[in-house]
C-alpha cells in the first residue's frame, strides 16, 4: 500500500458509534454496545407514546384531539449506547456518527415515506442562534444520512421551516411549561413550498412531543396537506 492508501484507511476506520471500537460495516455499533439498544415497543400509533399494551387505540390526549400529526414513528427507545452516540453526536459535533448510525434507522425512513406519502422531508431547525454555536443541526445531519442509505426519493427540505425563537432548553420543564415556550417558535417563510404537501417531520429525540406539535402546527397553518413525525428515538416524559 502507497502512503496514501494507508492514510486514508486509517482516516476512514469504521468505528462503533458509541465506543470507537472497530466494527465492519455498515453496523453502526459494536457488538457489545448494540446489546444496549431497544426498541419502542407498543406505542400510541399517532405520538409515540408508549404504552403497555399492543396499541389498538389511539392515547388519551390523541383521542381528545390534541395532536396535530397524524402519525409518529421513533423506532428506538433513547438511552444505552444509542443514547451515548447521540450526544456524542450533538455536543460532541461528531459529524461521521450521523452517518455511521444510518443504516440504523434507513428502512423505517423509507417505511414512513411510503406508507405516509411522503412529498417532503423536514428537518426540525435550529435557531440561528444555537445553529452558529453549535456548527450542525443534528436533526438535518441525520436525516440527511438515512435518507440516502434508504434511497430515499422524497426531497429533504431544509428551508421549509424556520425557528424563530431561541427557546430556553426544555429538559427541565414540564408538558405545560414546554408548549407555552414554543408558542409561535416556529415560522413557515414561503407557505407555497408547503401548501399542498404531505411532510416527514424530523427530530433526533422526541419526549413530549412539544417541538414536534409546534412545528406539525406551523406547517399545518401554512397549508401542509398532512405531517408524519419521525424521531430517532423516544426519551422517557
Ligand atoms: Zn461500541
Ligand atoms: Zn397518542
Amino acid at each position: 500500500m502507497q502512503a496514501v492508501e494507508v492514510a486514508l484507511s486509517t482516516l476512514f476506520v469504521p468505528r462503533c458509534a458509541a465506543c470507537e471500537a472497530r466494527v465492519e460495516p455498515p453496523a453502526p455499533l459494536c457488538a457489545a454496545c448494540a446489546t444496549t439498544v431497544d426498541e419502542l415497543g407498543p406505542a400510541c400509533p399517532r405520538c409515540g407514546e408508549p404504552q403497555a399494551a399492543p396499541p389498538a387505540v389511539e392515547c388519551a390526549r390523541c383521542r381528545a384531539g390534541r395532536w396535530p400529526l397524524e402519525a409518529m414513528v421513533a423506532p428506538w427507545r433513547y438511552g444505552g449506547e444509542l443514547g451515548r452516540s447521540l450526544r456524542r453526536l450533538k455536543f460532541a459535533r461528531r459529524h461521521e456518527i450521523a452517518r455511521a448510525l444510518a443504516p440504523l434507522y434507513a428502512p423505517f425512513l423509507l417505511a414512513a415515506v411510503e406508507a405516509g406519502a411522503i412529498d417532503l422531508i423536514v428537518p426540525i431547525p435550529l435557531h440561528w442562534r444555537r445553529l452558529a454555536a453549535r456548527g450542525f443541526n443534528q436533526s438535518e445531519a441525520l436525516a440527511r444520512h438515512a435518507r440516502a442509505a434508504a434511497g430515499c426519493a422524497a426531497p429533504l427540505d431544509t428551508r421549509a421551516l424556520r425557528r424563530v425563537r431561541n427557546t430556553a432548553p426544555q429538559t427541565h420543564l414540564d408538558g405545560d411549561a414546554r408548549r407555552l415556550n414554543l408558542l409561535d417558535a416556529f415560522a413557515v417563510p414561503r407557505p407555497a413550498r408547503v401548501a399542498g404537501r404531505r411532510v416527514l417531520l424530523v427530530d433526533d429525540v422526541v419526549a413530549t412531543g412539544a417541538t414536534m406539535a409546534a412545528a406539525a402546527t406551523a406547517l399545518t397553518t401554512s397549508g401542509a396537506a398532512g405531517v408524519v413525525g419521525f424521531a430517532f428515538a423516544r426519551a422517557e416524559r
